[in-house]
């Protein structure tokens, strides 16, 4: 099979495209690489390093290689600053994958794989399921569910298939860990490489499960050979909640240090997220998952082989007001 993998240079695409290959399939990885590393992409894939909003290149791919399955990743999934970067969120995470969706449809694409996000659900009744009714409080989270249901209508109208993943808060090797904006495991880790406080934002007791790289990127991976899961949403990952008090006990543990913890002021944020996986789990007949001590220590010795990232501003802000303070380009 052909398959077009977009942020397949990123941390959960990377892993995707590994899986995709193993399996004997043809892996095309579309990438920016504004947020991923080309060193993440399997040598087997042949890549392509170009923006998912550049509609002659979309169409050129699509009209040079007879793509059977795309698996959409390629996002800025800065949930916290998309309320920040409006403009850039629609362009990007709903306009780029408009483009995709359009020559899906065109070149009869057989499963459209899109990576959404529990932040569709907003302040949720919890757990959340798949049939709780989405509420999104930020832009990124809105912009998933724009894709979704234009998934869900290019579907009824054109026969395009699809599956919904539902991500949340994944974390492991090739995370990157110097994006300041998002991902605050890797957050911790790259601060206690660097001798620096832990930066919090409020006083910690927000809650959320983090789930292991390795309980979600397989699933995603083989969900195109299961046609009876086409067409649905599905929430994947972790099940157990940590309040990041808890975690900055274990981030420590595994990183061996002692670091100081910096509590700022809140910031615009749900305060408790964690989902349901049971449909997922009926339905790709999952098993155990990896608990949070044994996904962390994998991420730390990935991360101390690798060393400190250094990270940069995102010096496209359009809106200033009620900017964390923190995130302030100085
Ligand atoms: P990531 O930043 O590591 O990967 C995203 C990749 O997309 C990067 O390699 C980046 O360079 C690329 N990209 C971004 N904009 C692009 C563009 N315009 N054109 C081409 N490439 C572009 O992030 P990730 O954590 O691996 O997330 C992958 C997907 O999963 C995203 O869609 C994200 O919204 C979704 N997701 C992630 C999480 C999580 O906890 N990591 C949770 C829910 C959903």
């Amino acid at each position: 099979m052909n398959i077009l993998v977009t942020g397949g240079a990123g941390f959960i695409g990377s892993h995707v495209v590994d899986d995709l290959i193993l399996q004997g399939n043809n892996v095309i990885v579309l990438d920016d690489l504004s947020g991923g590393f080309e060193d993440n992409v399997n040598n087997k894939a042949v890549f392509i390093k170009g923006d998912i909003c550049d509609y002659d290149l979309i169409k050129k791919i699509f009209k040079e290689n007879k793509i059977d399955f795309v698996f959409h990743l390629a996002a800025y999934a800065a949930e916290g600053l998309s309320h920040f970067i409006k403009r850039f969120n629609y362009n990007n995470n709903l306009m780029g994958s408009v483009n995709l969706i359009n020559q899906s449809i065109i070149h009869k694409v057989k499963c459209f794989v899109f990576t959404s996000s529990i932040a569709v659900y907003g302040k949720n009744q919890l757990p959340m399921t798949e049939d709780t009714v989405p509420m999104p409080e930020d832009s990124y989270g809105i912009a998933k569910y724009a894709v979704e249901l234009e998934l869900e209508c290019s579907h009824k109208l054109f026969g395009l298939n699809y599956i919904i993943f539902r991500p949340h808060n994944v974390y492991g090797e090739r995370q990157n860990i110097g994006d300041k904006y998002r991902n605050v495991i890797g957050i911790f880790m790259n601060q206690i490489l660097q001798n620096k406080p832990l930066t919090v934002f409020g006083d910690g007791e927000q809650s959320r499960a983090f789930s292991y790289i390795g309980d979600v990127a397989p699933v995603i991976a083989k969900s195109i050979h299961q046609q009876d899961a086409y067409n649905e949403v599905y929430n994947v990952g972790a099940d157990i909640p940590y309040t990041v008090n808890q975690l900055i006990k274990k981030v420590k543990e595994v990183m061996d240090k002692e670091p100081e913890v910096n509590y700022l002021d809140p910031r615009n944020e749900v305060v408790h997220a964690y989902s349901s996986h049971k449909k997922a789990e009926i339905v790709f007949n999952l098993k155990e998952k990896t608990d949070l001590e044994t996904g962390l220590q994998k991420m730390a010795e990935w991360v101390k082989q690798h060393g400190a990232k250094s990270t940069k501003n995102f010096d496209e802000i359009e809106i200033e007001e009620k900017l964390p303070p923190s995130w302030k380009i100085n």
